[in-house]
């Protein structure tokens, strides 16, 4: 399990104990924002750089298609046309990869159904795009019933994948200065 911790996930950390105790137990976590670089630098843990789940999907995607891995990749989130066109459009992107996805846009009846097409899929990386912290409690609960897989919570990377929505100019990331940009943006953020 694979967590990408902006500063929202950091401070929802801090009062959701579930959350906390899923940060502690997942495999890998990285520093999602800069703020978190930042605060992750003042007290002495040397991190290197932001890694979001936009870039950590997309770099473990293209180094698959690089090597000719033929990996099963499940998609699940975003409303149903961007997850479509998602999946198209990274079909086409890494051909040697096979897709499959479900929108995120689900009751919770529906949820077993869903685990149920996952699990039948066996993908090698399941990549959960619902937001935080619902994607990664879905995920904790749910990786113990699934055959091994890596999973991913990438927020709203699928947005982004299927060209719907840009990220910031890349000036804006070059500086550390994303979150100005979504706070321009998104000011309820
Ligand atoms: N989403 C979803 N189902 C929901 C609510 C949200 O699939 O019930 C998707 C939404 O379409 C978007 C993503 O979850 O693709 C959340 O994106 P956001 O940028 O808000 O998440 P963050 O990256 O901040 O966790």
């Amino acid at each position: 399990m694979v967590i990408t911790a902006g500063p929202e996930f950091v401070m929802m950390a801090q009062t959701d104990e579930e959350l906390r105790h899923i940060a502690r137990v997942a495999d890998l976590v990285t520093p999602d924002g800069v703020g978190v670089v930042w605060a992750a630098r003042r007290q002495g843990h040397g991190v290197p750089e932001r890694v979001t789940g936009v870039e950590l999907g997309m770099d473990l995607l293209a180094t698959a298609e690089e090597r000719k891995r033929p990996l099963r990749v499940y998609l699940l989130g975003a409303q149903e046309p961007v997850l479509q066109l998602c999946v198209t459009r990274l079909q086409r992107q890494f051909p040697h990869l096979k897709f499959a996805g479900h929108h995120g846009y689900f009751q919770p009846d529906e949820l077993p159904g869903i685990l149920a097409e996952v699990a039948a899929f066996a993908p090698h990386v399941w990549l959960v795009g619902l937001g935080q912290p619902r994607q990664e409690k879905l995920i904790y609960g749910s990786l113990a019933h699934l055959p091994p897989c890596v999973a991913i919570g990438v927020g709203g990377s699928m947005d982004v994948w299927s060209g719907t929505v840009k990220r910031a100019p890349r000036l804006f990331q070059a500086v550390g200065a994303e979150w100005l940009y979504r706070l321009i943006r998104q000011p309820s953020r």
